[in-house]
C-alpha cells in the first residue's frame, strides 16, 4: 500500500514514516523543510521537497505513486505563535489543506488521515474531554485546525473524500531506539525544554503561570506517547479502508499532569536538579485538558503501550542525550 505522509521531516510525521515504513507501507513523504529536518525522515522513504500548497506538483506526485492513503501533518503548531501570527497559520494550515484536498480530489485519492488537535475544544472545564463536547477553541492554532477538520467534511460530502480527524492532547517522547525524537528550533515544547536543562543548555524552566485553578496552579495537560500515537493513525487508516466512512477521535493517555509534576518526573529520569522560575502565563493557554479516549479504544480498537509518565520523559532523554544539538539541515 502506498502511503503519503505530508510533514513527513517534522517531529509527528518522523515517525509516522519510520513506523509506516516497519510495518511494510511504501512510504511517500512531502515537506517544504520550514519547520522539519531532512535528517529525521528515514532514508527508505521517498522524499519530495515540495510545499503541499503547490497544486501541479502535489498532484503529480499522487499520481505518479499511485497514493493510496494520504497522512496529513504538514501545518503549524505552535500556540503562542498563532496568537501573534494568526495569518501565518491560516495561510499554511488553511490554505495549505485546501490544495491537498483539491489535488487529492482531482488525483482520485479519496482518503486522508488527519492531525487535529485538542485545542479545537478550546478551555472547557470539563475532565475528561470526549468528541461529544463543542468545539470552541481558545487561540488561533486550535481555530486553524478546526477550520480544516470542517473543510474536509464539505469535501467528503462534494468530493467523496473520506476522513478520519485525530485530535491530538500531547504529544511527547520519542522513537525507542532515539534516532529521532522530538526537535523544534527554537524550541517551545513543555518536555524538550526541560531537558535542555540536564543537557547543560540552559540554567533553569520557566514555568507560564502557577495561579491557575488547579492543584498546584500550574496547567494540566495529557501527554501521549508519540509511538502510541503513530500506531492510532495506522488503525485510522485500516478503518478508512474497512468503512470507507469519515470520523474523528481523541488521543490521549487520560491522565492528567501539571508542569511541575512533568518537572518533577524529569529529575527523577535524568537525575539532575531542575530549578524552576515562575513566569508570566503564555497567551491561549487553557488551564487543563485531559482527554477521554474511548471512542478510539472501542472503534479502532487502540491499544497505549506507554502509560508511565517517566517512560515517556525516558524515551524524549534517551533521543536527547544522542542528538545533544537536535536536527539541522545544513549538511
Ligand atoms: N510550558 C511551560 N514552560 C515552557 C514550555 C511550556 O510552563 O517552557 C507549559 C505550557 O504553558 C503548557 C504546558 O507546559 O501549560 C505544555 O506546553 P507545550 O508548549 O509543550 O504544549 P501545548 O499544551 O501548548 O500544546
Amino acid at each position: 500500500m502506498n502511503v503519503l505522509v505530508t510533514g513527513g521531516a517534522g517531529y509527528i510525521g518522523s515517525h509516522a514514516v519510520k513506523i509506516l515504513i516497519e510495518q511494510g507501507y511504501n512510504v511517500v513523504v512531502i515537506d517544504n523543510l520550514s519547520t522539519g529536518y531532512k535528517d529525521a525522515i528515514d532514508s527508505r522513504a521517498k522524499f519530495y521537497n515540495l510545499d503541499i500548497r503547490d497544486l501541479d506538483k502535489v498532484i503529480d506526485v499522487l499520481k505518479t505513486n499511485k497514493i493510496d492513503s494520504v497522512i496529513h501533518f504538514a501545518a503549524f503548531s505552535l500556540v503562542g505563535e498563532s496568537m501573534e501570527k494568526p495569518l501565518k497559520y491560516y495561510e499554511n494550515n488553511v490554505y495549505g489543506t485546501k490544495v491537498l484536498l483539491d489535488a487529492m480530489n482531482q488525483a482520485n485519492v479519496k482518503k486522508i488521515v488527519f492531525s487535529s488537535t485538542a485545542a479545537v475544544y478550546g478551555d472547557k472545564d470539563i475532565s475528561p474531554i470526549t468528541e461529544e463536547l463543542e468545539e470552541t477553541p481558545s487561540n488561533a492554532y486550535g481555530e486553524t485546525k478546526l477550520a480544516m477538520e470542517k473543510m474536509m467534511k464539505w469535501a467528503d460530502i462534494a468530493y467523496g473524500i473520506k476522513y478520519i480527524a485525530l485530535r491530538y492532547f500531547n504529544v511527547a517522547g520519542a522513537y525507542f531506539t532515539g534516532e529521532i525524537g522530538e526537535s523544534h528550533n527554537p524550541e517551545t515544547h513543555l518536555i524538550p525544554i526541560i531537558l535542555q536543562v540536564p543537557l547543560g543548555k540552559r540554567k533553569s524552566i520557566s514555568v507560564y503561570g502557577n495561579d491557575y485553578d488547579t492543584p498546584d496552579g500550574t496547567c494540566i495537560r495529557d501527554y501521549i506517547h508519540i509511538e502510541d500515537l503513530i500506531s492510532a493513525h495506522i488503525l485510522a487508516m485500516k478503518k478508512l479502508e474497512k468503512d470507507n466512512s469519515s470520523n474523528f477521535y481523541n488521543l490521549g493517555s487520560g491522565m492528567g499532569f501539571s508542569v511541575l509534576e512533568m518537572i518533577e518526573a524529569a529529575r527523577v529520569v535524568t537525575k539532575h536538579k531542575i530549578p524552576v522560575i515562575i513566569s508570566e502565563r503564555r497567551l491561549g493557554d487553557p488551564a487543563r485538558l485531559i482527554a477521554s479516549s474511548l471512542k478510539a479504544e472501542k472503534e479502532l480498537g487502540w491499544v497505549k503501550k506507554y502509560t508511565e509518565v517517566k517512560d515517556i520523559i525516558g524515551s524524549a532523554w534517551k533521543f536527547h542525550q544522542l542528538h545533544k544539538d537536535g536536527f539541522n539541515n545544513e549538511n
